[in-house]
């Protein structure tokens, strides 16, 4: 799955080379990347045609194209695999396009999702009542991630200490904080030196803003790495093959090393998924007895 640095690489590119565009065209090649727009491809069609997009915006891992004078944006799911292409209008059709969008200038460009899973998607949605960035109505229940400068950290301290859950859930809890993803989680609790397991209730203020820290810091580290990837004619995000080249302190590092104390480092099921984390700087919390 890509995560919140890759979204918002393709953020910043479709708000280089989409914004200001009027829509000419559109083509749906699949229907079901257009599964979760609720009139269906024909009416994704006529809807979005003729309509001109507004800079691109991101809330955790979710990203939409505004319609400019209109409360409607295009919602975009990138789900495994999918990924925003703005490609050259000659350039030979992707084996996955799913969906085309032409514009009415004449920039030689058109917009293109490819999907090869088709697990993602594009769909229109009203904006939320109330919502001066526009967030989707369908999205409107997603909290800000650690990258919003809105990002209300008093309240999100707050939050964590009262919720009975563990750490690990907490950091990927959609609720309390967006964008934060199984690697990041990994990543940023081993800079922290918390156990993925830990109470969030024992969590001091101090600690939970460190962690916070931490979270801020893996993912900014991975936006300046593919932070040059969007200053070519190419928005692309690849859940196989796209992620950014970055180095990873604890994620997918079993049995190797830890590079602070140099105990092999461990891996343990989590939730259909892994944690990664040092058995000697991450202690597992103390049961009750
Ligand atoms: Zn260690």
């Amino acid at each position: 799955m890509p995560e919140l640095p890759e979204v918002e690489v393709v953020r910043r590119g479709l708000e280089r080379w989409v914004a200001g565009r009027t829509v000419a065209a559109v083509e749906v090649l699949h229907p079901r990347a257009v599964r979760r727009h609720p009139g269906g491809g024909a009416d994704f069609v006529a809807r979005l045609t003729g309509q001109t997009f507004g800079v691109a915006m991101r809330r955790g891992k979710y990203l939409w194209l505004p319609l400019e004078g209109r409360d409607l944006s295009v919602l975009g799911h990138l789900g495994m695999s999918g990924q925003l292409l703005v490609q050259p209008t000659e350039a030979p059709d992707e084996k996955h396009l799913r969906i085309r969008v032409r514009f009415t200038d004449d920039a030689g460009t058109e917009l293109r999702f490819v999907d090869q899973r088709t697990f993602g998607g594009l769909s229109l949605h009203e904006t939320a009542p109330e919502s001066p960035e526009g967030l989707p109505d369908v999205i409107a229940h997603i909290a800000r991630d650690p990258l919003d400068p809105l990002f209300d950290e008093p309240s999100y301290h707050l939050a964590l200490r009262a919720k009975r859950t563990t750490l690990k859930r907490a950091l990927l809890d959609q609720s309390l904080i967006s964008g934060v993803g199984n690697i990041y989680a990994d990543e940023a609790l081993w800079r922290a030196r918390l156990h993925y397991e830990r109470p969030t209730a024992t969590l001091t203020r101090p600690r939970s803003a460190e962690l916070l820290t931490h979270v801020r810091e893996v993912m900014n580290a991975a936006l300046q790495v593919g932070g040059t990837s969007f200053d070519s004619l190419y928005v692309n995000v690849n859940g196989e093959s796209g992620y950014f080249d970055r180095s990873l302190d604890a994620y997918g590092r079993e049995d190797e090393p830890c590079r602070r104390c140099g105990t092999p480092m461990r891996r343990r099921p989590w939730m259909n998924r892994s944690s990664y984390f040092c058995p000697r700087c991450q202690r597992p919390p103390r049961l009750p007895s």
